[in-house]
C-alpha cells in the first residue's frame, strides 16, 4: 500500500496545517484503493457529517495509522526528514522530475534553518552563482564541474535520502557544517566554507581523518 500521503499528511500534521477534511480525504484515497479496514471506512464516513468532531476525527486516524502499521512521527523535524526521504525517493524512481523534486526540497524546508539542508543551498547558490564576487567559496562548484550537475544531483538525492532515514542522533549536531573525524568521531567546529576538504585530527591524531562535512563525498563516510 502507498503511504505518501501519510509521510505529507505527518509532516502537515506537525506543522499545523492539517484540516479535519485533509484526514477524511485520506481515509476515502485508502478505501478507493482497496483498503479494507473497518476503522478506514467509519473514518472516511465522517464526509458525510456537516460538522464532524476534530478530536474524534483525530482519535481515529492515530487507530487506523497503528492498524496499519504506520509509524506517526512526534516531532517537526522528524516529519520533515521522512518527508525529504520520501521526496528524494520519488526523484529517484523517476516520479518527479529533477529540478522539480529538488524545489520540492526546498519547500519542505520551508526556511526552517535546518543545518541538513545546507547541501542542497550550496547547490542552489552554485546555480545563483552566488559568491564568486564577494570571495566566499562556492562548496559544490569543484564537484559539479568535474561530475557534470545532473549526476551530482542524482548522488546528493541518493546520499541526501539515507541520511534522512538515519537516525537523528546519529550525526554530530550542525551536520554537515562540521568537521567530523571518521576514526575516532571526534567533532571539530571550524568553518567548512573552505576548500581544505580533509585535515589531521586533533581527537586521535590520525593524519587527514577529520573530513569537512560540507563535501559530498566526505558525508559517505556516514552511511
Ligand atoms: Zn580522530
Amino acid at each position: 500500500m502507498r503511504s505518501d500521503t501519510f509521510v505529507e499528511l505527518m509532516y502537515r500534521r506537525l506543522h499545523g496545517e492539517l484540516q479535519t477534511a485533509d484526514y477524511i480525504g485520506w481515509a476515502d484515497a485508502l478505501l478507493e484503493q482497496g483498503c479494507m479496514l473497518p476503522e478506514i471506512a467509519e473514518m472516511a464516513s465522517f464526509a458525510f457529517e456537516q460538522a464532524p468532531d476534530a478530536r474524534e476525527v483525530e482519535r481515529y486516524f492515530l487507530l487506523c495509522a497503528q492498524q496499519l502499521g504506520l509509524r506517526v512521527p512526534q516531532d517537526e523535524y522528524q516529519a520533515t526528514r521522512d518527508h525529504w526521504a520520501q521526496t528524494c525517493e520519488q526523484i529517484l524512481d523517476g516520479r518527479v522530475g529533477l529540478d522539480d523534486g529538488v524545489a520540492r526540497l526546498h519547500a519542505i524546508d520551508n526556511d526552517c534553518g535546518y543545518h541538513l539542508m545546507l547541501p542542497w543551498n550550496d547547490l542552489s547558490d552554485y546555480d545563483g552563482a552566488v559568491h564568486w564576487h564577494d570571495q566566499r567559496r562556492q562548496i559544490a562548484a569543484e564537484d559539479i564541474n568535474r561530475l557534470g550537475r545532473e549526476a551530482y544531483v542524482r548522488l546528493l538525492t541518493r546520499q541526501f535520502a539515507a541520511l534522512c532515514r538515519l537516525p537523528q542522533a546519529a550525526l554530530p549536531a550542525c551536520f554537515p557544517d562540521v568537521w567530523h573525524c571518521i576514526a575516532c568521531g571526534h567533532e571539530h567546529h571550524r568553518a567548512t566554507d573552505t576548500a581544505q576538504r580533509a585535515a589531521p585530527c586533533p581527537g586521535c591524531g590520525a593524519p587527514d581523518t577529520l573530513k569537512n562535512m560540507r563535501y559530498l563525498e566526505n558525508r559517505q563516510y556516514m552511511l
